[in-house]
């Protein structure tokens, strides 16, 4: 049988390309990778090479063929290549009979982030993405990456290792999939769940190295108690800790995370960097391998939307948090300070009344130009989705099923394949026993706010609102204070200014017949009280205008969050499920 197998796949013509991409780093502060795609298996008389316009995890087209240069082609006899560029990103090489080709070129890298790749005298550190270009309709050919470090630098990366400073990956997804970093590095390890985690730190971090990487085990650790045994052998954290903040991008088996260093002495803004490495590092399940299938095999040419980012990132923050809570590193009233943080920040967002967390997950790419107005962040709103569908699954169960049993559920569903938009109702239906039909149109597809009180008393959690409504609010808000103008930034539709039809844009001269100074409007609105009548004299462009504005009450709210004194047994038993 397998020797009758093997000759069917002699007999085929083979479709494979064998890619190699070699990476020199001859001039570091010239910023720019020299990149050699090394082919063979060519068929056809012409071979499309083609950038990424966008990095899987930052959804934001970034057109990386802008930082490409001194494109050029050769053949096996070392004849130059004709080659043409047919869009945007694609290069359309000649290749004429020959069966393999080099092609190299030059790409400008100098952007230390997350999202981002940076060559320097210190460091090469890149994303996939920005340095490669795929051989379209090649996408699964396996490849190699080989590297030359400088002098003094040692590499880190979540590809598998084939040699000296080579590197395998099982396709081009992988390959981009895995950033490298080159440069004077710390990695130090551990084992959990029988797989190995590297964590690799690059410059100084202001707090105990060891500290932070036991910090980091309890995470894993309490992670895998949700999710199961790790789907890798090896799990690498690269670390940068430059002097300003950046954030984290995730990966297949690995996550780049850039955080100021120099604040690590700090507790709260430690918290803050174990909360992005537990974001970060539940990922690896929660869009890596639970995906839509749109989110892999990826199309890189384009944009491609999904409902769902509110699970992909929301769920993300609620594991991130609630597995720092229980891996020991935060109490249970710090971590209940943590949600409420995020819920406070969700409440102030007008957009959240206009935009469901399905649009705002759609919407991603789009960034419409009045977003602080229509926007809701699927960060914030998927967090307290999680929480809500968490604790209800827990209610409606009496404790036997939960979140996690959902999230199980998926990755079990979507191990090999990616999952269609609209099946997370089914998978947490099928998980919790129950329907959760309504509960999806009203918050998820909807825009209806969460009942939080009733949600949470069954985890003997209270929630409050407490509202200040002292202050006097226009109902804008105003830009700089250059010229020492009022120059009108925003204006909220609702609002008084809104209803007195202010624009943005709009200069305030004076009020009541009194001029006003940008440097003095804090003081002068300080001095108002809801209820005031204020007749404004404005430019707005050439024309003068006045616009009289009643000040409303500013509503300060801030909802609270906080354990019940003495929960009833039956709160006690869900909320010691939920909860270490
Ligand atoms: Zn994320």
């Amino acid at each position: 049988m397998r020797a009758a197998l093997l000759s069917l796949f002699l007999a085929l013509p083979s479709l494979a390309l064998d890619i190699v991409y070699d990476v020199r780093t001859p001039r570091p502060t010239t910023h720019l990778f020299h990149v050699t795609i090394e082919l063979s298996g060519i068929e056809g008389d012409s071979l499309d090479l083609a950038m990424p316009a966008w990095t899987p995890g930052y959804y934001k087209v970034q057109n990386h063929a802008k930082n490409i240069r001194e494109f050029a082609a050769r053949g096996d006899d070392g004849r130059a290549l004709a080659f043409e560029m047919t869009d945007k990103q694609t290069w359309r090489v000649r290749t004429g009979g020959v069966r393999s080709a080099k092609v190299s070129y030059l790409a400008y890298a100098h952007s230390l982030s997350p999202t981002g790749s940076d060559l320097t005298d210190e460091h090469a550190y890149f994303h996939g993405t920005w340095l490669f270009m795929y051989a379209v309709g090649h996408t699964k050919s396996p490849v190699t990456l080989r590297l030359h470090p400088l002098p003094g630098w040692k590499t880190a990366t979540g590809l598998d290792p084939a040699g000296e400073d080579t590197w395998r990956a099982a396709d081009y997804d992988v390959l981009v999939d895995s950033p490298v970093l080159m440069g004077d590095i710390d990695v130090r390890t551990f084992e959990a769940g029988g797989a190995v985690h590297e964590v690799v730190i690059h410059k100084s971090p202001a707090c105990d190295r060891a500290v932070m990487v036991e910090d980091i085990r309890k995470i894993v650790e309490a992670q895998l108690a949700i999710m199961g045994p790790p789907p890798y052998k090896r799990y690498v954290f690269l670390l940068h800790f430059p002097r300003w903040w950046g954030g984290g991008l995730e990966h297949l088996n690995s996550t780049s995370i850039v955080h100021n260093g120099e604040a690590l002495s700090d507790r709260g803004q430690y918290v803050q960097f174990l909360f992005i490495v537990s974001h970060e590092f539940f990922h690896l399940w929660n869009v890596k391998r639970i995906r839509p299938a749109q989110l892999g095999p990826f199309d890189y040419s384009k944009e491609v939307m999904t409902k769902n980012l509110w699970v992909h990132e929301g769920f993300t923050n609620y594991y991130g948090w609630l597995a720092m809570e229980r891996g020991g590193i935060l109490k249970r009233e710090e971590y209940l300070g943590k949600v409420q943080e995020e819920l406070n920040h969700l409440m102030r967002r007008a957009g959240r009344r206009i935009t469901s967390p399905e649009m705002a997950s759609w919407h991603t790419w789009l960034d419409p130009d009045d977003s602080e107005d229509v926007e809701v962040s699927y960060y914030m709103s998927g967090h307290l989705l999680g929480l809500a569908l968490d604790a209800s699954i827990r209610r409606r169960t009496e404790g036997k099923r939960s979140l996690d049993d959902v999230m199980r559920l998926a990755l079990e569903k979507t191990r090999d394949a990616g999952y269609g938009d609209d099946d997370w109702l089914a998978f947490v239906n099928e998980a919790s026993g129950s329907d959760f039909a309504e509960f999806f149109a009203r918050h998820v597809s909807g825009t209806q706010e969460l009942p939080y009180a009733e949600l949470l008393a069954p985890l003997g959690v209270t929630y409050e609102a407490k509202v200040d409504a002292t202050e006097a609010d226009p109902g804008l808000e105003i830009q700089g204070i250059a010229e020492d103008l009022v120059r009108v930034r925003r204006v909220r539709d609702d609002g008084p200014a809104g209803e007195a039809e202010i624009d943005e844009g709009d200069i305030l001269l004076a009020a009541g017949g009194q001029r006003l100074r940008g440097s003095e409007w804090g003081k002068w609105l300080a001095k108002r009280k809801p209820g005031d009548e204020v007749t404004f004299t404005l430019f707005r462009g050439e024309r003068m205008l006045q616009k009289t504005v009643t000040l409303a009450a500013k509503q300060k709210i801030v909802h609270q969050l906080q354990l019940t004194g003495k929960p009833a047994p039956e709160q006690k038993a869900l909320l010691d499920g939920w909860l270490k």
